[in-house]
């Protein structure tokens, strides 16, 4: 993908979060600054590469392929896209200071209820559905104590894995 597909990709999905249904050409061509045949063209090349399905003609129909947009994603992507954001990952790498979520006592993932330890996240099926630079800024955004950044990378890995487990179910 390009950097403008994982702009484009990210836009829809956090639209559909939001929102609750997909959003049109011009509100992505909008987001992007980019022309309507450019739009169009960059929507087709991620149905293409398997990212994105549509129900024929329905752009509104847009829905996003399993999990494949941020594991695609690597490190040094995802810490730019961070820093787009103003966030530094690197430097956030300070030693550990406090458990980062010591009353955590069933799974995070909405619909799982397996207990688990106390400090873990997720149960160990959801906690490795989670891609691996998630899982790294996840740990470095809480023992820096950055709440805004650590919430956002939870809210997103907890979606990330929810979903590895509905497509498994499906
Ligand atoms: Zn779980």
């Amino acid at each position: 993908m390009t950097p403008i597909e994982v702009r484009a990709l990210e836009f829809v999905r956090d639209f559909i979060d939001t929102r609750g249904f997909a959003p049109s050409l011009v509100e992505i061509a909008k987001e992007l600054e980019v022309s309507r045949p450019r739009v169009t063209q960059l929507v087709k090349a991620l149905v293409d590469q398997g990212q994105l399905t549509k129900e024929g003609r329905k752009w509104r129909s847009l829905e996003i392929v399993g999990v494949t947009d941020l594991r695609a994603v690597p490190t040094s992507r995802l810490q730019a896209e961070l820093g787009r954001r103003g966030v530094n990952l690197s430097a956030l790498a300070v030693p550990e200071t406090r458990s980062w979520s010591r009353h955590a006592v069933t799974c995070a993932v909405d619909s799982c209820d397996i207990v688990v330890k106390r400090g873990h996240l997720m149960c160990r099926t959801h906690w490795f559905a989670v891609p691996y630079a998630m899982q790294e800024g996840m740990k470095l955004a809480n023992s820096a104590g950055d709440g805004a950044t650590y919430q956002d990378l939870f809210w997103r890995a907890k979606e990330i894995a929810a979903r590895a487990t509905a497509r498994k179910v499906a």
